[in-house]
């Protein structure tokens, strides 16, 4: 099941994707908002799947992030082996993690802002997975369990922010900086999400072009590592890391200006695409 959050009349609304049409969920017997249909036992989530309701066609409407505030955004650097020889580090023994801030989160075709303080902006096409039960202590051959489902993640970067200081968090976190969808694609979709094709494109320029076989510590090992520290919960969106291809790994860097247009497309999810804007003046907020 392909499951979407959308505007109607204004209003943030579930939906499922059907090829080119989306159904509308705001029925009866459906929980009203992602996190609730994530967490919702199988019952319920199958009513999801039988909604034959009003139909549109998906041109037509304008998506939202799948969770519009995910409870937590956690990222993970240096886990694609490739994307490590790029930066001639060395492959990390236990999985380096940092947070993204919720408030990043923006939607599939939502612009990414151009901060005022950088030009050192740059993409990360990443594999993003979606927590659907409350967990803790969750072995890796058991971490299928508590995977709703998958998404396509731009871990969006302000390189300077993010190395000058020595934490990534600030660097990682400028508002629009974490766009993804454009659906979550449920796990029962995904027999394997070990053996997805990712590529991003800038502009008509194909940069990153990857398998998420690739990766140093899979989708299961993360979910075990990070439920060894903390509750993770419905909601919650783990960024597993980007392979190689990134604009700093350029030489010259090819880092992101206002206009360009990133596509992130993964095997069986789907692709969002974002344009760069220079950040408006709306965003202050004083
Ligand atoms: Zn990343």
């Amino acid at each position: 099941m392909k499951l979407v959050t959308f505007l109607k009349n204004g209003v943030p609304t579930l939906g499922r994707v059907e090829g080119a049409e989306l159904v509308d969920l705001s029925v009866a017997g459906v929980p009203q908002d992602m996190i609730g249909l994530l967490s919702a036992d199988a019952a319920v989530r199958a009513t999801a799947g039988a909604v034959s309701g009003p139909q549109m066609s998906l041109a037509d409407v304008e998506l939202c992030a799948p969770i519009l505030r995910p409870p937590k955004i956690l990222a993970v650097g240096l886990n694609y082996r490739d994307h490590i020889e790029e930066t001639g580090l060395e492959t990390p023994k236990v999985p380096l993690i940092f947070n993204k801030q919720s408030t990043a989160a923006t939607g599939p075709y939502a612009p990414i802002h151009l901060p005022r303080v950088s030009d050192k902006l740059d993409y990360e096409g990443e594999l993003g997975v979606v927590i659907g039960r409350r967990c803790r202590h969750v072995p890796r051959d058991r971490a299928h369990e508590v995977i709703a489902g998958y998404a396509v993640c731009n871990d969006v970067s302000v390189r300077d922010w993010q190395m000058r200081s020595q934490t990534f968090t600030m660097g990682k976190s400028f508002d629009t900086h974490s766009p993804f969808g454009p659906w979550i694609t449920t796990s029962d979709d995904i027999p394997d999400p070990h053996a997805l094709d990712l590529k991003t494109w800038v502009n008509d320029e194909l940069r990153q072009n990857s398998n998420t076989r690739h990766l140093v510590f899979n989708c299961f090992d993360l979910v075990e590592h990070l439920s060894t520290a903390f509750t993770l919960e419905p909601g919650d969106l783990i960024v597993t890391g980007t392979p190689s291809g990134v604009g700093i790994g350029f030489d010259p860097k090819k880092f992101l200006s206002a206009g360009d247009r990133v596509r992130i497309e993964i095997e069986g999810l789907g692709a969002i695409e974002n344009t760069v804007i220079a950040e408006p003046a709306s965003t202050t907020l004083i």
